[in-house]
């Protein structure tokens, strides 16, 4: 049998790590975990994630979208979901239907789930999101006890079961940010309102990955885990090593290897220009795959194990790594990052290279390149 081509360029997501990763959570919380899976998976595939996360006892998936939470049960996945982000118009009745955890922000909101309702016959699961100081979804502090009233009488009229009550933190990967402290202390006077009115939700939830790790005061009946899931440190710097593993490696194969003279200037606009004789290595990925042009002449890659600087601008297709007199063979393994073992890149390291969050780092790679569990 002849053997597999080496792709160009390819991430390689490790569910073990996810696995691990949401066990070490979830332990480490003592509470009920939500995996978030949104924008597929922060990119390492919704589906695949998703699995993993309920193979590591994850009994909720958070996700942004109603489209999204669909997705899910397309897959096959029967356990609990919650989607928060709707517009007017979206396919309520799809998601009662499919059993989904709708979150209401507004009375609104809560007139399309009970249309959706009344015309699927199906009762549906509201979670109502207050706005404690994010300004971004949710009912504010003054709208909040209407809502939670009209909450109530939706629930008595039968429409709906109120399943959980929620809020999301602004600065949870900064402790010491004063709107951590305020914004839990306006979700505990929110969670009064509601408890006065007589609701009785399953789930209380505030945290996402920063705050579940730093701030046990803000862990409620469950955390909303997102980038730790996927190894990745949600405060940099600022948290405890919990042994997390980061579950995406970035790789290509190295495509050329060439010398070049003192003073030749590399890629678009010589942005650097040699300063002495070297071996330059041409790595076939660029921002047409999703890498940082942010990063050009910044981050750096392991070829063959060593640490690589990039020099001269990210291409849509391509990107230019200086070997500094060394020839490794084309064909050779470039692992533009991974778990970091060995002195590796990681996607944190890319991240402060090209001035941004490793969020946005695992969320954008991907395009062209092959994408494979393991
Ligand atoms: N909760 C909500 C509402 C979110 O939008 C997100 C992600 O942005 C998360 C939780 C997960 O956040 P993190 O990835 O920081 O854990």
């Amino acid at each position: 049998m002849s053997p597999l081509p080496v792709p160009r360029a390819e991430l390689v997501v490790d569910l073990a790590a996810v696995r691990h990763n949401v066990r070490l959570l979830t332990e480490h919380c003592g509470v009920a975990m939500m995996t978030v899976v949104k924008a597929d998976g922060y990119g390492h595939g919704m589906v695949e994630v998703a699995r993993a996360a309920r193979e590591a006892g994850s009994p909720w998936l958070g996700v942004a979208t109603i489209d999204e939470a669909l997705a899910l049960r397309a897959a096959g996945d029967t356990g609990r979901v919650l989607c928060w982000l709707t517009v007017p118009g979206d396919p309520y009745d799809r998601a009662v239907a499919a059993d989904v955890d709708v979150t209401a922000y507004s009375l609104a909101e809560l007139a399309e789930v009970e249309a959706a309702v009344r015309r699927t016959g199906t009762p549906a699961r509201v979670q109502l999101k207050v706005d404690t100081g994010l300004s971004r979804g949710g009912a504010t502090p003054a709208d909040w006890p209407a809502l939670v009233e009209a909450a109530r009488v939706g629930e008595v009229a039968g429409h709906w079961r109120v399943t959980g009550l929620w809020s999301h933190l602004a600065a949870s990967d900064e402790p010491d940010h004063p709107a951590n402290d305020s914004q839990e202390q306006v979700f505990r006077e929110a969670l009064a309102v509601a408890e006065e009115a007589g609701l009785t939700p399953e789930v209380r939830h505030l945290a996402n990955s920063a705050a579940a790790v730093l701030r046990p005061s803000a862990r409620f009946d469950l955390v909303r885990c997102g980038i730790a899931s996927y190894g990745l440190d949600p405060a940099p710097g600022r948290l405890p090593d919990l042994g997390l593993v980061p579950a995406m490696t970035a790789r290509a194969t190295l495509a050329m290897v060439k010398d070049v003279p003192a003073g030749a200037g590399v890629s678009y606009g010589h942005t650097w220009v040699a300063d002495r004789a070297t071996t330059l290595g041409l790595v076939p990925v660029g921002y047409g795959d999703g890498v940082p042009r942010s990063a050009s002449n910044a981050a750096s890659v392991a070829v063959g194990g060593r640490r690589r600087p990039v020099r001269g601008r990210v291409c849509m297709d391509q990107l230019v790594v200086d070997l500094d007199g060394d020839r490794p063979e084309p064909g050779s393994d470039v692992v533009l990052f991974g778990t970091g073992r060995d002195g590796g890149p990681t996607a944190q390291d890319w991240a402060e290279a090209a001035g941004t969050i490793s969020y946005e780092v695992v969320t954008r790679i991907g395009g062209r390149m092959v994408r494979t569990h393991v």
